[in-house]
Parts: C-alpha cells; sequence; structure tokens
C-alpha cells in the first residue's frame, strides 16, 4: 500500500531523535459539533464540582481528614466502603465494556488531557497565533517582537488556566475555602499549596510542551487497550480496499482516497489513519470529519474513514454482542445496580452506641450501677436533624444525658455522652431510643455492665 513507509515512526519525534511539533487543523463536521459539546458539558462539570453546594455541602468533596465524601447531596463516612468499591467496580467494568465497543473512546471523548487540551488550549492558541498556517509560520520564524509578545501572553494564559485547574482539583479535597485559605496564607498549608504548585507546574508543562505525548508517551491506558480490543471493536478505520490506490481524482483507475492527507493534517496525534488501526489513536474523530468534508466536494459517498470495525473493513459481518462484550456488560450492570440499590436503601442516619473510654460502670451511692455510654450519630442526608434520647417505656433503666436533645448538622457526626442507671438485677439490655423531628426512630442496644454476680 503506498505511503506505508512515510509515517511509520512515531509522529513527533523526528528523524534524530527531535521533537516535531503538531499543528492540527481544525475541520468543521459532525463529530467536531458533537465532540465539542460532550467536552464542554464535562469541563463545566470538572471544574464546577467542587464550587457548587447541593444540599449544603460542595456538589463533589472528599474530605480525607474527616474521612468523609460528599457527592451529589449524599455524605459517605468512612465506613461506606461499600459505595466506593462499586464506584471502582463501575470504572474498571465501564472501561473494558466500552473499550470492547468502541475502542478508545475514552480518550477521544473524555479524557480530561483531551478535553482540556482540544477544547481549551488549542482554541486559546487559535485565538492568539491564528489559523495553523499562521501557527507554523510563527513558530519557523526567528525570535522578534512579534513573536515574543505571542508567546508570552499565550503561556501565560496556559499557566493560568493550569493554575486554575489545579486550584480546582485541590478543592475537590480542601474545599473552596480550604483551598483559598491554603492560597492566602501558602506556608499555613504546606500539604495543599504544595500539591497545587506541583500540580499548576505539571499542567503548564503538559499545555505548553509536551501535549499530545502525553497520550502517545506516557499514558498506559493506550498500550493495554490492545488486549480489550479485537477485531470487532468499533474503531477509526480508513476503507482500504475502496480508497486505494491512491491519486488524482480525475484518475479513472485511482480508489476514492486522492491523498490530499487532510485526514493527517487535522490529527491530534500526527499520525495517518491510512496506515492502519495505530496505538496513538485516540479516536477523536477529527480525521472522518476531514475526510467526509473532502468526498462531499468530490461528489462521492462519505465514510472513506469511519467508525468501524476491521471485520467491516475486511468485508465480514460485525458482531457486537460476542463473548467479552456480554461478560463486561453482564458485570457493568450488576454493579450499577448494586450501586444504585445500596445508594437508594441506605439508612439516612447511622448509630454506633459504644462505652465511653473510662471505667465502664460505677456503683452510685443508691446501690444502682450505672454505665457510662457514648452514643455516635452520622447524619447522611442533606438536612440538619434534631434528635431526641429516651428510654422505652417500661424498662428499668434511668436515661442521664446531658443532651437529652440534640442537632446533627447534614453531613455531620456527633458524639454524644450518655450514662444510665439501673438497679443491680436490671435486664441484660440496655435500649435506648433515638427520634428525630422527621418520623427517625431507631433503638439502639449494649450490653448492660455491672459486676459479676
Ligand atoms: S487517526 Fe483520526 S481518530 Fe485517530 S487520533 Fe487521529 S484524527 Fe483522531
Ligand atoms: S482525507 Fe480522505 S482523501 Fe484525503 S488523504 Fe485522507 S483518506 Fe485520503
Amino acid at each position: 500500500m503506498a505511503g506505508l513507509a512515510e509515517n511509520d515512526t512515531v509522529s513527533t519525534i523526528g528523524k534524530h531523535g527531535e521533537r516535531v511539533r503538531l499543528f492540527p487543523r481544525w475541520e468543521r463536521g459532525k463529530f467536531l459539533t458533537a465532540r465539542s459539546i460532550v467536552h464542554a458539558i464535562l469541563i463545566v462539570l470538572l471544574l464546577g464540582a467542587p464550587w457548587i453546594d447541593i444540599g449544603g455541602h460542595p456538589a463533589v468533596r472528599f474530605d480525607i481528614p474527616a474521612r468523609r465524601a460528599y457527592i451529589l447531596g449524599q455524605t459517605f463516612f468512612a465506613t461506606d466502603g461499600a459505595y466506593f468499591l462499586f464506584f471502582f467496580g463501575f470504572i474498571v467494568f465501564s472501561v473494558f465494556f466500552f473499550t470492547a465497543l468502541f475502542g478508545r473512546a475514552w480518550c477521544g471523548w473524555s479524557c480530561p488531557q483531551t478535553v482540556f487540551l482540544e477544547s481549551l488550549i488549542r482554541p486559546i492558541e487559535r485565538l492568539i497565533d491564528g489559523p495553523v498556517s499562521k501557527q507554523k509560520k510563527l513558530h519557523a520564524q526567528p525570535w522578534n517582537f512579534a513573536k515574543l509578545w505571542r508567546r508570552g501572553l499565550k503561556n501565560a494564559i496556559f499557566i493560568a488556566v493550569a493554575g486554575a485547574i489545579a486550584t480546582t482539583f485541590v478543592a475537590y479535597f480542601l474545599g473552596r475555602e480550604g483551598i483559598l485559605e491554603a492560597q492566602l496564607h501558602p506556608s499555613a498549608h504546606p500539604f495543599g499549596t504544595g500539591v497545587f504548585l506541583f500540580l499548576t507546574a505539571a499542567l503548564s508543562f503538559d499545555f505548553v510542551w509536551f501535549r499530545e505525548q502525553t497520550c502517545i508517551v506516557v499514558c498506559p491506558y493506550g498500550r493495554f487497550q490492545s488486549v480489550l480490543l479485537d477485531e470487532n471493536s468499533l474503531t477509526v478505520g480508513y476503507h482500504e480496499k475502496r480508497g486505494e490506490p491512491r491519486g488524482k481524482a480525475t484518475d479513472p483507475d485511482a480508489g476514492d482516497c486522492v491523498n490530499c492527507r487532510a485526514c493527517v493534517q487535522v490529527c491530534p496525534t500526527g499520525i495517518d489513519i491510512r496506515n492502519g488501526n495505530q496505538m496513538e489513536c485516540i479516536q477523536c474523530m477529527a480525521c472522518i470529519d476531514a475526510c467526509d468534508g473532502i468526498m462531499n466536494k468530490l461528489g462521492r459517498d462519505p465514510g472513506l474513514i469511519q467508525l468501524t470495525s476491521q471485520r467491516a473493513l475486511e468485508g465480514k459481518k460485525t458482531r457486537l454482542l460476542r463473548p467479552r462484550v456480554v461478560v463486561y456488560g453482564l458485570g457493568l450492570l450488576a454493579v450499577c445496580i448494586a450501586m444504585v440499590f445500596t445508594v437508594s436503601t441506605r439508612a439516612p442516619v447511622e448509630l454506633n452506641l459504644g462505652r465511653q473510654p473510662t471505667a465502664p460502670f460505677v456503683t452510685l451511692p443508691d446501690g444502682r450501677i450505672q454505665n457510662a455510654l457514648r452514643l455516635r450519630v452520622s447524619n447522611k442526608g442533606g438536612d440538619a436533624r434534631t434528635f431526641t434520647l429516651a428510654a422505652p417505656s417500661g424498662v428499668q433503666f434511668e436515661l442521664i444525658t446531658p443532651l437529652p436533645t440534640f442537632e446533627v448538622p447534614p453531613g455531620g457526626i456527633e458524639h454524644i455522652p450518655v450514662f444510665v442507671a439501673a438497679p443491680t438485677d436490671a435486664e441484660a439490655e440496655i435500649r435506648i431510643e433515638v427520634r428525630d423531628d422527621t418520623d427517625f426512630l431507631e433503638t439502639v442496644e449494649i450490653p448492660f455492665m455491672r459486676a459479676p454476680q
């Protein structure tokens, strides 16, 4: 096949090992429109989640020192590890399932590296440096005032964007007040400040220089995708039988590929998809838009490059439903059901009655035995709750607590000291009723401790 050897190297490394700078063209088309919408939604969600409140807490925050996570109005505690296990399972099965079906769709459509680089950084670059022809000219020309101010302005904006993303990332953990406090008093918050500075530096390096090499050289996912894909997976492919031999549009013996290289010029990783499925392809589908545009101009059918399977390109039937897809799909369905079920049925309040770390029981002057207890109340809901403690009617226990009524804020935990006094021959279990201002009522129990008789 013509042209195979010329592009049979890593696209960003030159003959002498030097970095080859890519200038991917921006080509309108249905996939660019769809991808831009998906990226815009993801940018808003990724950058907005820790700053927007739902139920009195950030939409997403992982408060590690307090061992709590706030996710969409729900509060999860360290004891809720099962939910995180299900969530981890959801991520793993999603990657397996969608890669087996749609190849590296995650890379081109949802990975934050691609989302920020292609839909934030490159548009800023186009705005300052102009279209690709001007970008190339500016890159090649010697340093002068025009190049200096454009590079200075552009890189300053990239570093500011990196700083904003790093700020938001740290806010996922410290909360918005925490990150703002850390930025106002950096020396008082060495960890938050350190993570912020490291991330800002790493992202600046990525945006200013490293770029697509993160996908080509660093990211491990590109390497292990080959074990998840098979010949039925839908990937971006070139219809070789239709396109070859390449030639002029006026050549009656040539295939449909006119060798315009539009598909290569738009590729953000600089590859030629006509050389076959490659590890560097992030499945952004920009080459489909570019080639369809050329085919439309020539009055030919679109789809010379298309989302298709290896089998379809060989003229065979694509089997979407195959054992690995079924297994991954069932795994994904199972963790989704488990996740939805456990989250929707989780108790809004978690109670835990334990003993105080003092003497477990004492004898009172009137001869009764007193147990010193501690009630831990976790409010997992999005609203504050006011609780009242009481001994169930008919029991011999007297409940003595300095806080018979107390409030627990949304996502909060309170430890309430409770003392229970009872005759030495009282029943074996202490029971305490916990009510709130809605219809919540639960009875907690603990063995009544006394000296052996
Ligand atoms: S080959 Fe096509 S789909 Fe793959 S990265 Fe390049 S432009 Fe995107
Ligand atoms: S854009 Fe289409 S016609 Fe042009 S080189 Fe690529 S495959 Fe061939």
